[in-house]
């Protein structure tokens, strides 16, 4: 542990881990708060150890007191939900699932995936970048970075060290896999035959473009992320120090909300230039890495991905859905789930005969109501790593996407029930 300078001994974090004791009511009881011995749950104390390093990594090395820079609180809520596979960050605080304990083990285990959620909160007050299509990837981008600088830093490092792997310590024995992203070989972190591949492109010509996942925000983030592995490579030694100081540098100056990729690679080659000089060896590392990925030769709107509005409400001319409920025990419904911390795609086709009576009656309501498309029009809510619903059914014809926070918990537990119903 480094001994904070004077000046800053007032400037500590403040944390506190709630437990949501297995629900989904935020932020649950407090556990352990800032000064607190550790209380012998994992999930708890690697939460509260990963909201120090990350404040950490923040303050002494950016001089940042927190996600705004006034010391703000940091919160943590450990075993959310059942099983629940994910990590997120909600606008306000940090959320873990303790995992399904098939794939994923609790969301606490890599360091780099509590930085990544805090990270967001950095995102959130400072670029404010949207979080969909291009700005979105570059957020999840973000919290990358500083989720692996967070894990470098506290290991002492070096860029050539570093494994640049997201999430390697969630995945549990059995999974063909070694993280979640690797964002030095984008596309290679699993092939698993439950999972699929790591569809992450690592270069603009592979950039993908898709509704779901918020419009691939977990996906295309791959490009960006190998950019900044490349400077940082090419400037050898520890990868916070300039690579991370430039990226820093860039999302704390003038950033908009709408900040494409080709507008971020310029951004981040004139604040090298600024702080270390025009062709200097950071300047220019910036602009090879950012040409190797096949950014900054785009146009500012070349491969734009913003695949279109959520909700594939174009071909739905009902008004708010009321058909008729009928008979529909022979109704076949296919259930998605993009997004997540993951960015992993689960997906089941079910007929609504093969689901106990009461899932079955509680489809034949959701397919015939007005909830799903409501929902999709939904405006998008705060946060960030949120799954991404997408529900088709043939007759009655429905085929909306949703984003998690605008659905009520009984769907929420509808859908899941359904993703692993086995057909
Ligand atoms: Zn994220």
């Amino acid at each position: 542990e480094r001994r904070p300078a004077e000046a800053e001994q007032e400037r500590t974090a403040r944390r506190t881990v709630f437990d949501a004791q297995g629900r989904t009511r935020l932020p649950g009881v407090s556990v352990r708060s800032e000064g607190q011995a550790p209380t012998g749950d994992p999930a708890t104390d690697e939460a509260y150890d990963g909201l120090g390093l990350t404040h950490g990594l923040f303050l002494e090395v950016y001089g940042r007191d927190s996600l705004d820079a006034r010391g703000l609180p940091l919160l943590a809520t450990v075993h959310y939900g059942q099983r629940y596979d994910n990590a997120f960050w909600d606008g306000d605080q940090m959320v873990f699932g303790d995992g399904d304990g098939v794939i994923f083990g609790r969301f606490t285990a890599s360091l780099d995936v509590i930085a990544h959620e805090l990270a967001h909160g950095v995102t959130q007050y400072t670029s404010g970048l949207a979080y969909r299509g291009q700005p979105g990837a570059l957020n999840e981008h973000i919290s990358d970075v500083f989720g692996v600088l967070v894990v470098q830093h506290s290991r002492g490092q070096t860029a050539a060290e570093a494994d640049w792997l997201i999430g390697a310590d969630l995945l549990l024995p059995g999974v063909q896999g070694k993280a979640l992203r690797s964002m030095i070989e984008p596309g290679t972190a699993y092939d698993d035959p439950r999972l699929g591949r790591d569809p992450q492109p690592a270069h603009m010509d592979d950039f993908v473009v898709t509704t779901a996942d918020y419009g691939g925000v977990h996906i295309n983030s791959g490009i960006p992320s190998r950019a900044f592995v490349l400077a940082a490579l090419e400037l050898g030694g520890y990868a916070w120090e300039r690579a991370g100081q430039i990226w820093f540098d860039t999302i704390t100056a003038d950033i908009a909300a709408d900040c494409d990729f080709a507008t971020f690679a310029a951004l981040t080659a004139a604040a090298a230039e600024r702080r270390f000089g025009s062709g200097s060896p950071e300047h220019r590392a910036v602009l090879h890495a950012w040409a190797a990925v096949g950014v900054m030769q785009q146009q500012p709107d070349a491969g734009d991905g913003e695949g279109g509005q959520p909700g594939g409400e174009s071909d739905d001319q009902r008004p708010d859905g009321q058909v008729p409920e009928g008979d529909l025990s022979e109704a076949e419904v296919l259930v998605q789930r993009t997004g997540g911390l993951a960015g992993i795609v689960k997906e089941n086709r079910v007929r609504l005969d093969e689901l106990d009576d009461e899932d079955a009656r509680a489809w034949k309501r959701l397919l015939t109501g007005p909830e799903l498309r409501a929902a999709a029009r939904a405006e998008p809510a705060a946060g960030a790593d949120r799954f991404w619903y997408r529900v088709c059914c043939d007759e009655p014809e429905v085929d909306v996407e949703v984003p998690e926070p605008a659905l009520a918990e009984p769907t929420l537990d509808l859908l899941e029930r359904t993703l692993d119903a086995a057909d």
